[in-house]
């Protein structure tokens, strides 16, 4: 008995729809990053690595690659070992992960942090615990909010109420319509990912605090990138002790891994207690939180790389628009050139990187609606001015080549 012609079903599907995800092969190398050593697809026949750009890395500001994070990592592995060895009710909370809890409320304001293994974990264990526990708990998802958020609103077993994105009144609107025996809580982002837009995080608060509801917020593509010392936009806006529960990652660009909530020291004791998704699993190897704890440190102290991020986010920009490149216009780090069409998108991807040394992943369905298949780029301090121009003079190329249209965002 062989269950494989119901996998492969499904997977010709995703194939005839030009959905179907295919991983480059690369390796990243200490010091040489945005460069990086992409391996031929076996079935083009290459086996001979070549050097790439990189241009849709979430280590956005070349974190992983900073000799202080290294170094906090090696020591710490050489001192401490490598894995942690259980949970931290089993092993112990080692003082690493202690030191980076005080070092992410520090960040934030908060009176408390807790570590979980990925930020993708802490959504879904922080949103699933507080949906499941609170009395009466009612969700508000943004109907932009991350998988993660999703899937833990989901196991929750809450009510969810989905409001439309970014639309305050809409918003204010659903909350009204609830009863007042509720528990509510807002749920959002700062920086979305797939379009780079930025949410109005004060006029959000001001309708959750009318409603005496809690706020959920998800920095992951802000943290360390905006803000005085990198809190995110909550930090940058002021806004930060308004928040009930602040969600990052050390995966993007503090350029480790692992994921954390902020908030009170009642609230992170009560996720502590409660969430499975925290409870069951092997705890953060503790040079993993030594070197994400530098990166924070060295990202609350220095400005340089924030500066260099902006730059050449704003000379991409530049340099697009004077080449007639349709891309979103935002207010983030993130530049999507929207394609509109998944195997136009494939294909521009693998021309880039055949012709050109460029790599950048194609985003489809289901990461963002179909329809609106784009490359998303996002330049930082690691990128020169020179691999600006390279970039784009090969979509200016491939615009021609492949005759899209100049106006389509
Ligand atoms: C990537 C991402 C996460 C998950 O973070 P990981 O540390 O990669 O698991 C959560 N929220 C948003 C908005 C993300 O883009």
């Amino acid at each position: 008995m062989t269950f494989d012609a119901l996998f492969n079903a499904q997977i010709d599907q995703l194939k005839e729809d030009g959905n179907y995800r295919v991983f480059a092969q690369l390796e990243r190398q200490t010091g040489s990053f945005p460069r990086a050593k992409e391996y031929g697809q076996a079935e083009h026949g290459q086996n001979s690595a070549r050097d790439v750009t990189i241009w849709c890395s979430n280590d956005y500001l070349g974190m992983g690659h900073h000799p202080d994070v290294i170094a906090a990592m090696t020591r710490t592995a050489e001192t401490c070992g490598t894995g942690a060895g259980g949970t931290r009710n089993i092993s112990g909370n080692a003082i690493h992960h202690l030191a980076l809890e005080n070092e992410l409320a520090d960040l934030h304001g908060k009176e408390s942090a807790l570590l979980f293994t990925s930020g993708y974990v802490s959504n879904w264990a922080a949103l699933s615990t507080l949906g499941a526990r609170l009395p009466n708990a009612v969700i508000l998802s943004d109907e932009g909010n991350h998988a993660s958020m999703i899937e833990g609103i989901r196991h929750s077993k809450a009510q969810k109420v989905i409001w439309k994105h970014n639309d305050v009144a809409d918003l204010d609107a659903k909350l009204a319509a609830l009863p007042a025996n509720t528990t509510k809580i807002v749920a959002f982002e700062s920086v979305y990912s797939m379009d780079g837009d930025i949410c109005p995080m004060r006029e959000i608060i001001e309708v959750a605090e009318k409603h005496g509801a809690m706020t959920y917020l998800d920095e992951v593509h802000a943290v360390g990138m905006y803000g005085p010392r990198g809190g995110g936009i909550s930090e940058r806006e002021g806004l930060a002790d308004r928040i009930t529960l602040i969600e990052g990652t050390l995966g993007k660009a503090y350029g480790v891994v692992g994921g954390y909530i902020t908030g009170s020291e009642a609230l992170c004791d009560f996720i502590r207690s409660f969430a499975s998704g925290f409870i069951f699993t092997t705890a953060l190897p503790p040079a993993v939180a030594a070197a994400a704890q530098t990166s924070i440190a060295h990202l609350k102290g220095s400005s340089v790389e924030r500066e260099g991020q902006q730059a050449q986010v704003a000379r991409l920009r530049q340099k697009l628009d004077a080449a007639g490149i349709p891309h979103l216009m935002n207010d983030s780090h993130i530049i999507p050139v929207m394609i509109k069409d998944p195997v136009k998108t494939r294909q521009i991807a693998d021309m880039l990187m055949e012709q050109f040394g460029i790599y950048v992943q194609p985003i489809n369905y289901p990461t963002v609606p179909k329809g609106t298949e784009r490359l998303r780029f996002t330049p930082g301090p690691c990128h020169t001015d020179t691999d600006i121009d390279h970039l784009v003079s090969a979509l200016k190329t491939l615009w021609q080549q492949c005759a899209i249209a100049h106006a389509v965002a």
